[in-house]
């Protein structure tokens, strides 16, 4: 039976497919058969994963030991380790993968199911709620499980694969990179969460909040995406699927049509330069951003570098990846932005020491972090400044709210320049730092961001956040989150007035640079600096090199003296009449 869910719509563009159900490391699991010749590696997968989690539970121990933890920790991690040891979680679920012919995720959850069970029947209160430690203890398994994904079947080119999911991290999401998906659907999240952000770098049709996609549809239901108007249309009717088939070959015309501007200069009917740079995860993402002929790189979100592994990336490694792009770019300018883990990006490495705060997004995040952390962030810092020996590198902090955040980042620059000194590393003394503004107070005080920084960088994904007190990952409010609201555009527009002033450049790269719906607003507004996916380029451009600078000035000067939203909402269609 055909039927149809909405939601946000976090990533334009039409997929038609069939669906595949993951889960995260929620205990929703998607079940599959495994044929007979695979079974010994599944079950090798299964032991793979226990492995992992006996060598975290180790580290963690030895961590937890180390920095003084209480008792009680130490005792929790040998809670844990002893359950993972128990021939019940380690040996009942490889029967069954035996047995059954079952995915290894899926026997783990059956065997847990039992065992919480069998625990809520004790009547000793603490010993009945050891479950949730069960439960943890198989949610560790089940991302060691994740962490190397199965190889998903491939199917033919007009058969896309559609991920569906109840939720998933920004974690789960990146490693879709890497495999062949046609489309993206989630229960939760917002348009700004991470999680879309990295759906939007696939260049893939995405549509999150749908709030009861996961229960409903079934593996392999045919689907069909609708990125731009947030619709899931589930077992199409054939005249639907044919109305879709027609629109979804218009877009890819138009997409091919795009192409054409790639080598054509960014700039305004009036002559204003318009540079667009490019948001990356991964070094991988550098063939995307050299198709879409973006100016360089505006934002490189490290800490993606950080996700799914037991372990972080050490000076070389990390090294390697930032020589990779700079080289790669050649010359063009590579945004940096330090480590910006915590609230939803968070990474298992980081596990014994990244503390469970009550509020992350108001926590111990991104530079507050690296700022607690000097070790961590020190070997970031001497990697990137032996990279930016091969190229046009510059560094970006994120989440700097004041002058003395902005003078110990600066002086631990110095700190890594020093370490450097004397070695037989090659670095750049002389790179360029920014600061993103993406706390209120940072545009509402930016007095010592551009007496102290070289550039600016505004994150409007936060600054929206802050502004308005809604949780960008949070699909319950999701439609209170407005870039459009007069308070937030007001602190857009004057932290790039007061850039200007000082002479201090200043770029946008949050979601609003690479919607062409906003793309005449920012320019009005004085920004001559934007940076999006790479699949958002040629979009924008299209906007840029039919707008006249001088004309936008002068109407956005007037609309943004409007308090009511409604009123610049029209106001804001009329500049993109
Ligand atoms: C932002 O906050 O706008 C931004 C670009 O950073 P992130 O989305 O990674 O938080
Ligand atoms: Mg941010």
């Amino acid at each position: 039976m055909s039927f149809t869910l909405h939601g946000l719509a976090v990533s334009s563009g039409i997929a038609i497919g069939r669906a595949h159900l993951v889960s995260h490391a929620t205990l929703e699991v998607a079940h599959y058969r495994i044929k007979d010749k695979s079974i010994p590696a599944e079950v090798e997968r299964f032991e793979s994963a226990l492995a992992t989690v006996r060598a975290e539970l180790d580290t963690l121990r030895g961590e937890a030991a180390g920095i003084g933890m209480p008792s009680e920790m130490v005792t929790f991690v040998d809670i844990h380790a002893m359950l993972l040891a128990d021939p019940l979680l380690s040996e009942m679920p490889k029967d069954l993968i035996r047995e059954r012919g079952c995915n290894a995720e899926w026997a783990l959850v059956q065997q847990m199911e039992q065992l919480v069970a069998q625990f809520n029947e004790i009547e000793d209160s603490y010993l009945r709620e050891r479950k949730h430690d069960v439960v943890q203890v198989v949610e560790r398994v089940l991302k060691a499980l994740m962490g190397k994904p199965r190889k998903v079947a491939k199917r033919g080119r007009d058969d896309d694969l559609i991920i569906v999911a109840h939720d998933l991290s920004p974690a789960d999401t990146i490693q879709f990179k890497n495999l062949r998906i046609g489309g993206f659907v989630t229960d939760l999240g917002g348009a700004t969460s991470h999680t879309a952000i990295v759906a939007r770098s696939l260049a893939i049709p995405a549509v999150v909040g749908l709030h009861h996609a996961r229960p409903l549809v079934r593996e392999d239901d045919l689907l069909i995406v609708d990125g731009a108007r947030g619709v899931l249309i589930v077992d199409p009717d054939a005249r639907v699927l044919e109305e879709y088939r027609l629109k979804k070959t218009a877009l890819e015309l138009e997409r091919a049509k795009l192409k054409r501007l790639k080598t054509a200069r960014a700039a305004t009917l009036d002559g204003v330069d318009i540079a667009l740079y490019a948001n990356i995860e991964l070094p991988q993402d550098i063939g995307q951003v050299r198709e879409a002929g973006a100016d360089g790189i505006g934002l490189f979100r490290t800490e993606f570098l950080f996700m799914n592994r037991g372990d972080l990336p050490s000076e070389n490694e990390q090294y390697e990846a930032y020589k990779a792009v700079a080289k790669a770019m050649d010359g063009k300018p590579v945004t940096v932005r330090t480590l910006d883990l915590g609230a939803d990006k968070n990474t298992q490495a980081l596990a014994g020491t990244a503390r469970q705060a009550p509020n992350p997004v108001l926590g111990l995040r991104a530079i507050r972090y690296c700022l607690a952390e000097p070790q961590i962030f020190l070997t970031q810092l001497r990697a990137i400044l032996r990279a930016a020996h091969y190229g046009n590198i510059r560094i970006l902090i994120p989440m700097l709210a004041n002058a003395a955040e902005i003078e110990q980042t600066l002086a631990m620059i110095e700190q890594a320049k020093a370490q450097l000194r004397g070695t037989r590393h090659k670095f750049s003394e002389n790179v360029k730092v920014g600061g993103m503004i993406e706390i209120p107070a940072a545009a509402l005080a930016l007095g010592p961001f551009v007496k102290r920084l070289q550039f600016l960088s505004l994150g409007t994904n936060d600054l929206i956040q802050y502004t308005l007190a809604i949780d960008r990952t949070d699909g319950a409010v999701a439609h209170l989150y407005d870039p459009l609201h007069p308070a937030v555009l007001r602190l857009i527009a004057q932290t790039i007035a007061a850039s200007a002033r000082m002479e201090v450049p200043v770029s946008v790269c949050g979601e609003m640079a690479g919607d062409p719906a906003l793309t005449r607003l920012l320019i009005g507004m004085g920004l001559r600096q934007l940076s999006m996916h790479p699949s958002l380029v040629l979009e924008v451009k299209q906007q840029v090199v039919t707008a006249d600078a001088a004309q936008l000035t002068a109407k956005v000067g007037r609309l943004l003296r409007l308090e009511e939203p409604e009123k610049i909402r029209e106001q804001v269609e009329r500049l993109n009449d």
